[in-house]
């Protein structure tokens, strides 16, 4: 039975914006109905912070400019100055789908540590982020782990990446998404492991398909696309435009369909076209999967993107404190109004 648990707390100060009038902030503490974990909403901080989160299009268009001579990833480039796979890994050393093109990191994250160029232009604005050329990348990334289970079956879990522009981390401006692989989950994937495996114990047949079937058109759902159901959570991770997909059924990445891998690519390609035209440029996406060795009943593959703040001369982040080091989650506005945003854009400009 999922809960969606949430507590009302206000404080009183006097406003020097309000003459000094007394008025109320109000925060509401969500607890994520399958970790346990806090999210605060602050109702008003994306209006406060919404200045920090679009680009400066001169400094972008320099970045832009400056990164494009020495680019590993651009198509003259790509086959001289980016890694190989070893010739027993992969006879061709490189593995290529459509304009994507599968190499090695040169220094990576995990044992297991690759990167997916996707687009043979240096920079894509978010809304130029098509379904195929994702689609393209995906099947990439597969074509890597299922190499990668022949030859090394114990390196098991795998997480798709995507982190774009430096406010997203990305030290490469040159559109890309990484494939990580270890021994053991990250964090994140085995506390959702560990925590669905403990909800199925008790409620059948899993919190995934709970949770779809109690968000199925409520205030945070968004679409169904290709068989992937898409939606606002309760209590975001992060919570700057923050929006997860489930793949019904499915608990590793290797288990997905063209079909799906479709709806992924085409449901993701939506959210950046909203991004797009809300001003930003720069994203985080993370699709977490179950062991690739088998199938688990309680667990679904799942996807999670935020956008990130713009490009500007101050490099404002929204890595503070709280969610980088407290661990908590803070959400800049109720997910619910971000939910009937991204669904009246849906409707009218998809
Ligand atoms: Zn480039």
């Amino acid at each position: 039975m999922i809960n969606f648990e949430k507590t009302i707390k206000q404080a009183r100060i006097l406003n020097p914006l309000k003459n000094f009038e007394e008025d109320t902030i109000t925060f509401e503490y969500r607890t994520d109905p399958l970790t346990g974990r806090n999210t605060t909403v602050i109702k008003g901080m994306l209006n406060y912070i919404s200045k920090f989160l679009v680009s400066d299009r001169d400094l972008l268009n320099s970045l832009v400019e400056k990164t494009r001579a020495n680019c590993p990833f651009c198509p003259e480039s790509v086959k001289t100055k980016t890694p190989m796979f070893t010739q027993d890994f992969l006879k061709e050393g490189r593995i290529s789908v459509g304009n994507a093109v599968v190499i090695p990191n040169l220094l990576g994250h995990a044992e297991q540590s690759i990167l997916v160029v996707l687009s043979k232009k240096h920079h894509l604005k978010l809304e130029d982020f098509t379904p195929k050329l994702i689609f393209d990348g995906f099947k990439g990334g597969l074509s890597y782990l299922g190499r990668l289970v022949e030859v090394e079956p114990g390196i098991c879990f795998p997480v798709f990446v995507f982190n774009y522009l430096p406010p997203a981390g990305s030290s490469i401006v040159h559109p890309h998404m990484q494939v990580l692989v270890r021994d053991r989950p990250f964090y994140l994937v085995k506390l959702l492991l560990e925590k669905s495996k403990i909800y199925c114990e008790s409620n059948e047949p899993s919190y995934w398909s709970d949770l779809i079937f109690r968000e199925k058109g409520e205030e945070r759902y968004l679409f169904e696309d290709c068989g992937v159901e898409w939606l606002v959570p309760f209590a975001p991770l992060r919570g700057l435009n923050e929006v997860q997909a489930i793949v019904k059924g499915k608990s590793s990445l290797l288990e997905l369909s063209d079909e799906e891998l479709f709806g992924l690519a085409e449901g993701l390609s939506k959210i950046l076209k909203f991004y797009h035209k809300e001003g930003y440029s720069s994203f985080n996406a993370i699709i977490v999967s179950g062991p690739m060795n088998k199938h688990l009943d309680y667990f679904d593959v799942n996807l999670r993107v935020i956008s990130r703040p713009g490009i500007q001369a101050l490099s404002f982040t929204d890595a503070w404190a709280l969610p980088y080091m407290l661990w908590d989650g803070e959400a800049v506005e109720e997910p619910e109004l971000l939910a009937e945003k991204i669904r009246e854009f849906v409707k009218t400009a998809v």
